[in-house]
């Protein structure tokens, strides 16, 4: 190897710390962080996923993603005096688990003086998930316990945010959970997701607060490594209940292919991308109408959550 080629490509003076095989660049600890946020900064950009005035609830579950979202919009933040955020943390209720990402949350949000809302399962649904997943046991139902928590997170979250008056949702889902769940609904054959799930969603109602997801360009991998360049604490246990599945097969067929065809995330993500506004043409759009159980805004007469609810019982 050449003497050049030893160095970081960008600043050509330090070690090589991180390989990008997909761009070909290799970079030093400090220009590979600087590059995250680079990217971050032109995805809010690219898709105007935020204005100077607005007041963002940032999902933290306390894991490397959106830990490294916070910490990515905090800098940003200060240079947007009128901007403000709320980290806002969704405790399902899994006993040894989230206590640990509640602790590293509530720590990151006091040294960057952000404050910290933490919305509960147990008070907003009168269950914690371990009580919910003991039921549906006891039931024999085939639910699996991500198969509705992620429909009562999602409700969880939009609550916390309408009480924290936040305007707009931001969430860590990176590039690899993007196409991971673009690819499940090709398999599930569910083309509304398809053209719904997207960098920024719709505002289709004005008590669904509206999402935007800065990581969407972001590798997991290259989230995972900023978080450790930049020496962040966060929890890398991964959840008791985890275990969809379909995603995990999509994931280990994407990292196969992006280990063989370096740059494939990209490219599934960008086509998808393309494809999109074609879809929405071809959707009917809901009418969003409240839900009879519990007032949200629901496509149905009753929202997915409620009708899991009756479910688990
Ligand atoms: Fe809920 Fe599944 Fe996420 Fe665990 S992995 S928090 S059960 S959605
Ligand atoms: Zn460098
Ligand atoms: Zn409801």
């Amino acid at each position: 190897m050449s003497e050049s080629a030893a160095k970081c490509s960008l600043c050509k003076r330090k070690e090589p710390f991180f390989h990008r095989v997909y761009s070909g660049e290799r970079l030093c600890k400090r220009c590979f962080a600087e590059s995250i946020e680079d990217k971050v900064r032109a995805t809010l950009v690219r898709y105007k996923m935020l204005s100077y005035n607005d007041h963002v609830a940032v999902a933290v579950s306390g894991g490397k993603d959106s830990i490294t979202l916070l910490e990515v919009l905090a800098k940003m933040e200060r240079k947007y005096p009128r901007a403000t955020l709320v980290a806002v943390t969704v405790d399902e209720g899994i006993a040894g688990y989230r206590d640990e990402a509640l602790d590293i949350t509530a720590a990151t949000c006091k040294r960057l003086r952000i404050p910290h809302r933490v919305v509960s399962f147990k008070r907003l649904y009168g269950y914690t998930l371990d009580e919910m997943v003991e039921q549906i046991q006891k039931r024999g139902s085939e639910l699996t316990p991500c198969a509705f928590c992620g429909v009562l997170r999602r409700k969880a979250m939009n609550t916390a945010a309408l009480e924290a008056k936040a305007n707009k949702i931001a969430t860590g889902h990176t590039l690899d959970d993007e196409v991971q769940t673009s690819l499940m609904n090709i398999f599930h054959g569910d083309i509304s997701k398809l053209s719904s799930e997207k960098p920024v969603t719709d505002v289709v109602h004005p008590r669904l607060v509206q999402k935007v997801k800065p990581m969407c360009e972001i590798p997991e991998k290259e989230s995972a490594l900023y978080a450790y360049a930049r020496g962040f604490k966060f929890q890398s246990t991964p959840c008791p209940y985890a275990g969809e599945a379909l995603r995990n097969d999509i994931r280990s067929l994407l990292n196969r292919m992006e280990e063989r065809h370096a740059g494939t995330k990209f490219t599934v993500s960008k086509s998808i991308e393309k494809i999109r506004p074609a879809l929405s043409g071809l959707q009917e759009k809901d009418e969003f109408k409240e839900c009879k159980e519990c007032g949200d805004p629901s496509a149905g007469e009753v929202c997915r959550a409620c009708q899991l609810l009756k479910q688990i019982g």
